[in-house]
């Protein structure tokens, strides 16, 4: 019982969410402090931060709310948007998630709060998942070969048109695009193309293409206005011109149509939205990327591949480019690191869930209605002008377009706009009898006779010819055959999911990643119709709702960085570099130094920075890091001096990717500036920073931030991520802006943006509502707190782990900001055991490993974050300080230098059903730490063959035959 003495004001605290967010209590906080010598966490500014960095206005964040009151705040916001009968197209079509899906997957932390499978034993579930995916894709499309999964269909096609640069032997330097492309589309190739200077030529690629130089063709089909054409023709001139040719194409209408892989399409990519992913006003969703398999290596994005484990069981990993960025730099196929691996892993479920007979159901249906409703609009003395169609149809309606539309709406439907003449009407697997009707209310006049569904259906004749159907068979892999019951759905999909270390089950410790808590309460509102239900082009009035939340998440994050303007167009954080570049290079070129193309980058950073700067069409030129870690400010005066007249921009990470705060950075950015460059903040590690350090403030020019890291979107095993820049007044002009939804750059002066950048015109849209709430419910003060409390666990960390492991780089007064790097190369000197064998055992102790090897080698990058409360990093140290006296062992030949608990990790149940021969015990193999018994993990595979997967790569399910 509260005493009478409890204020009024505690009794009415309903669940006080900072405490929620930050894992340690008061109790521990004292405790962590009392171990670095310090009694209070604002100590930390002055110990850790360079002075001048520290800002010191006040925000002008609101008071923290609690967890109700941002569900109410969320529930007007939402009321506020209006879900009309979607009839748009263009790429984002209503579909029906399964109820079983979004209990299971969508809306369960075991899948979305995973990460990125690089520790390939303890992602075993998502990458099956994500094989299927490959699989299914590969099927639709007729391709060889498909990867897991990239940003939108838009910059899919915009890399479909780089690997074509790659792979074509054409010297000519022009694409061309079908005017029947998205426009979307169509405005992010134009971008690309741009930025990297190539021609872009848009006409009818059914007509006169022999007339044209180029080195690939992009071609939607069905078109964007619906039209289904045969592409023999088109594949036939490109290849003579040794020309790629592209397909972008729509999934649902491949269940029926003529695949691209049947017309000799070199690529075939598109969105796997509508199969079960909602439209949420534009993402995010799983785009797709199909190509020939003799085209593997070039493939951006990942590629999941099958292998086995040291038992010779199957086994699935990344194959070939898992770091590529990292390895390949400014030679890097592309910039893509976070993709949309939850929404393909969704979309691929979904397939499973109806099979080839479901989706031909799917399909079937909505094909018939087009045809059905098209038929109605000709009787009620309308001209359909479409022929061949899936979907999709235009009516034209001279002068009458704007008026249609108007009325349609009126009767709660969005149809689409093409011009004064011409309207679009697409259908999809939600589109029911009734919509049918009021749509020829719509049209209807008194005197003409309303049309009768059945009796057109009873008269109908297929409108698309024999040629252009499909006769192969589709989805024949058992996996998409035995999971049709929502019994064994739901318990494939938690099968699936217990095989993997998620944030549900323990730390995810990895460095320059900020594994940290997903609230329910952020994540709820990704799951309202209101939010979901949206198409990226419905009107604005129907929109209100998203944008109060765009102008308020944006606002919070001017306040956090101290930026002048915000984009949410960018989808990832490769494509805020990608962005933010370009938005250098406009304004050097608006102010007269379009010579400017030299990027400068640290030795250190992100394996993105370097292919994100080629892709922004500059010259990369490596500043060195000194001893400590640092930019060398000697090499880094050389450099500028050198390139002085040339300078676009300077890419830092702050604080550093060696995770110190760099003492010099104010003085960094004033030499870049001196110089006529910008300063690109590469703002990853911005979890260390919010609160305390407004980069805008402090020197830099432009920002992205990965509010999949700093503001608690979940990983999604991989994506979705979003990354959003932030810019100073003189940059915001030239921000993003959209074919098709007009004016979302309010920046805007007399000169060009740079462009679009995303397929919708606010990316991610539905994911920002996590961010927000994020930022509502910790407020200026949470949030500090939460940074301080990022500091001083990684300084703990730090600092419980320094006599057992070497801590590679510190800043001032020997602290690291919110992540360390332990050195682990003296083992591999010592007695041969890698930073990979440590990873490895780390999952015998039930931890997902830290990031290896990156950003220096023979290391590992610890990030607790501020979720973590003390009991379970001290859980962690406890993990490793054991496994460093197993190492001990080897090294004073106490254990054997082979055969031992480090090259055998991790252990799986396998060696159980063996006889034991190993030299030491179960107990030591299985339960090191003697304190999970009750909730042990056990990994599904022993150690993965990376070498044999590379050797041998197969992308495709493997035959049941295979397990056996
Ligand atoms: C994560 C990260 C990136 C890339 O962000 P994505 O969203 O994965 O594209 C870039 N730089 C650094 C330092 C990062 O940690």
């Amino acid at each position: 019982m509260p005493t009478s003495r409890t204020s009024l004001n505690q009794l009415e605290m309903r669940g006080y969410f900072i405490h929620r967010h930050i894992g340690p209590n008061p109790k521990q906080i004292r405790e962590m402090l009392a171990e670095l010598g310090l009694s209070e966490l604002d100590e930390i500014i002055g110990q850790a931060l360079p002075a001048d960095i520290v800002n010191h206005e006040p925000l002008k964040l609101t008071e923290t709310i609690s967890e109700s009151a941002v569900t109410k705040h969320m529930r007007k916001m939402r009321e506020r948007n209006k879900v009309f009968t979607s009839m748009i197209g263009m790429g984002y079509y209503d579909t029906v998630m399964p109820a079983v899906i979004k209990r299971n997957v969508l809306e369960n932390p075991g899948w979305y709060t995973a990460y990125t499978p690089y520790q390939a034993e303890v992602s075993q579930g998502r990458l099956e998942a994500l094989l299927n995916f490959q699989q299914m894709i590969i099927d639709l499309t007729g391709m060889e070969l498909a990867n897991a999964s990239l940003l939108d269909e838009a910059t899919a096609a915009a890399e479909a048109i780089t690997m074509s640069r790659r792979l074509s032997h054409s010297t000519a330097n022009a694409i061309v695009v079908d005017q029947d492309c998205h426009p979307q589309t169509i405005a992010v190739v134009l971008t690309r193309a741009h930025s990297l200077g190539y021609d872009v030529i848009i006409a009818d690629p059914y007509s006169g293409l022999q007339q044209y130089d180029f080195f690939a063709v992009l071609v939607q089909y069905p078109g964007s206005k619906g039209e289904i054409k045969d592409l023999s023709e088109i594949a036939a001139i490109a290849h003579e011109k040794s020309a790629l040719l592209t397909v972008a194409a729509d999934l649902l209408s491949l269940v029926l149509l003529k695949p691209p892989g049947a017309f000799d399409a070199d690529i075939a990519v598109g969105s796997a939205q509508r199969f079960g992913v909602p439209m949420g006003y534009g993402g995010p969703h799983a785009a797709f990327f199909a190509t020939r398999d003799k085209y593997k290596r070039s493939v951006p994005g990942r590629i999941i591949g099958v292998s086995k484990d040291i038992h010779g069981q199957i086994a699935f990993r990344m194959a070939l480019q898992t770091r590529e960025q990292h390895i390949r730099r400014d030679k890097a196929t592309s910039n893509i690191c976070t993709a949309q691996v939850l929404l393909a892993v969704i979309a691929g479920f979904y397939a499973i869930y109806h099979g080839a007979e479901g989706l031909r159901l799917i399909a079937g249906r909505v094909h018939r209605y087009a045809q059905i409703l098209a038929t109605g609009i000709s009787q009620l003395g309308l001209e359909v002008i479409s022929h061949c169609y899936f979907d999709t149809i235009v009516v034209r309606v001279p002068n009458r377009a704007k008026r249609y539309v108007a009325q349609a709406a009126d009767a709660n439907i969005n149809l689409r706009f093409i011009d004064t003449d011409h309207i679009g009407i697409s259908l999809d697997e939600t589109t029911t009898r009734l919509n049918l009707r009021e749509l020829w209310q719509v049209f209807s006049t008194p005197a003409i006779e309303f049309p009768d569904i059945n009796r057109i259906n009873a008269a109908l004749e297929g409108c698309i010819p024999e040629s252009l159907l499909r006769s192969d068979n589709i989805l024949q892999h058992p996996v998409f055959e035995r999971y049709h019951s929502e019994t064994e759905m739901m318990r494939y999909m938690r099968r699936l999911a217990r095989r993997d270390i998620a944030l549900d089950r323990s730390m995810i410790p990895l460095g320059s990643c900020t594994m940290k808590l997903n609230a329910a309460t952020e994540m709820q509102s990704i799951s309202y119709h209101e939010f979901n239900g949206l198409h990226p082009f419905a009107p604005l009035y129907q929109t209100l709702g998203y944008q109060q939340l765009f102008t308020e998440l944006e606002d919070m994050l001017c306040d956090l960085t101290g930026f002048d303007a915000f984009s949410l167009q960018p989808n990832a954080g490769s494509q805020g570099e990608y962005t933010g570049l370009l938005v250098i290079r406009k304004y050097h070129e608006v102010t007269g130094q379009g010579q400017r193309n030299i990027c400068l980058i640290p030795a250190s950073a992100h394996g993105t920075n370097p292919a994100s700067a080629v892709m922004a069409g500059l010259k990369v030129v490596v500043v060195a890091c000194d001893a400590c870690g640092n930019v060398s400010l000697d090499d880094l005066q050389a450099k500028v001096a050198e390139h002085s007249n040339t300078l676009a921009a300077l890419m830092i990470t702050y604080p550093s990717t060696h995770g110190v705060f760099e003492q010099a950075f104010r003085e960094i950015c004033n030499l870049i500036h001196q110089h006529g460059g910008q300063v690109y903040l590469d703002g990853a590690n911005f979890n260390a920073l919010v609160g305390l350090c407004r980069p805008g403030k402090i020197g830099a020019d432009v920002a992205h931030l990965n509010l999949h890291k700093t503001f608690c979107i979940p990983h999604g095993g991989g994506g979705p991520g979003v990354g959003p820049i932030g810019v100073g007044a003189h940059l915001a002009p030239f921000l993003p802006d959209h074919p098709v939804v007009k004016g979302i750059n309010p920046a805007k002066g007399k000169h060009d943006t740079v462009g679009t950048v995303s397929a919708a015109p606010w990316g991610s849209a539905s994911i920002y509502a996590i961010s927000w709430a994020y930022i509502a419910m910790m407020g200026a003060a949470g949030l500090k707190q939460a940074t301080l409390t990022a500091i001083l666990n990684a300084n703990y960390i730090a600092k419980r782990l320094a006599p057992y492991y070497p801590i590679l780089y510190r800043g001032k007064n020997g602290w690291v900001a919110h992540e360390c790097i332990i050195d682990c190369s003296e083992f591999k000197k010592a007695c041969n055991i890698t930073v990979d064998d440590i990873a490895k055992r780390l999952i015998d102790y039930g931890f997902h490993a830290p990031t290896v090897a990156f950003p220096v080698a023979d290391t590992l990058m610890i990030e607790p974050t501020e979720s973590e409360d003390k009991a379970e990093i001290d859980r962690f140290c406890a993990a490793l300080i054991a496994i460093r006296q197993e190492i001990k062992a080897i090294e004073n030949g106490n254990a054997d230098a082979e055969n031992n608990v480090l090259h055998n990790a991790p252990h799986t149940h396998r060696l159980l059903l063996e006889e034991w021969t190993l030299p030491y015990s179960r107990q030591q193999a299985f339960f090191p730490d003697n304190d999970q018994h009750d909730d042990k993990y056990w990994p599904p595979v022993g150690r993965i063959d990376n070498v044999y997967g590379d050797r041998h790569v197969v992308c495709t399910c493997p035959p049941l035959s295979d397990y056996e």
